[in-house]
């Protein structure tokens, strides 16, 4: 006959039906391994349900706190670490980049950009002026400038009201 250690926990709780409660008393009866476990388990359910049911004290609960917290710090201090090697790398790269800028080869594409810029013409076309003129003027119609303007009045006069409050001091 097999062992009923599987069912041992469900017969102590009274929740097996009757013919197999029936066959686990036989085998208990026949199998001192099996009465060892059953008497085991009820010694600890026993112990287990003399438990307290107390709230934690302030000690306990300020060691919670503490290992809490330094569970949430760990991963940030990981991340200020990981941060300073990638700015350390970024600070690598820039040099690496500064030696490439000094090198002949890389600073000929710099030479013959110049030289496309410079052959833009000089004085802006007719279009071009008449926009920028255009483009001037109602700058100063708009909201934003009319806003402007009020702030730095408003401000000036506040200014002229504080200075004299601050002499008589
Ligand atoms: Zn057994």
């Amino acid at each position: 006959m097999e062992h009923v250690s599987n069912r041992l926990s469900a017969y102590l709780d009274g929740q097996l039906p009757s013919d197999l409660r029936a066959q686990v008393e036989t085998h208990l009866a026949e199998c001192p391994d099996c009465s060892r476990e059953l008497t085991a388990l009820r010694q600890t359910s026993a112990v287990l349900q003399q438990l307290p049911l107390t709230a934690p004290s302030p000690v306990l609960l300020e060691r919670l706190h503490a290992s809490i917290e330094s569970a949430v710090r760990r991963p940030v201090i990981a991340m200020e670490r990981f941060i300073g090697l990638l700015s350390g790398i970024a600070a690598c790269l820039a040099l690496v980049g500064c030696l490439l800028l000094m090198q002949p080869h890389v600073t000929a594409p710099i030479v013959s950009t110049a030289s496309v810029i410079s052959s833009v013409p000089a004085a802006p076309a007719v279009w071009e002026r008449d926009a920028v003129q255009l483009a001037d003027e109602s700058l100063d119609n708009t909201p934003e400038t009319a806003m402007g303007q009020w702030m730095i009045a408003s401000l000036s006069a506040h200014n002229a009201v504080a200075i004299p409050g601050g002499k008589s001091q």
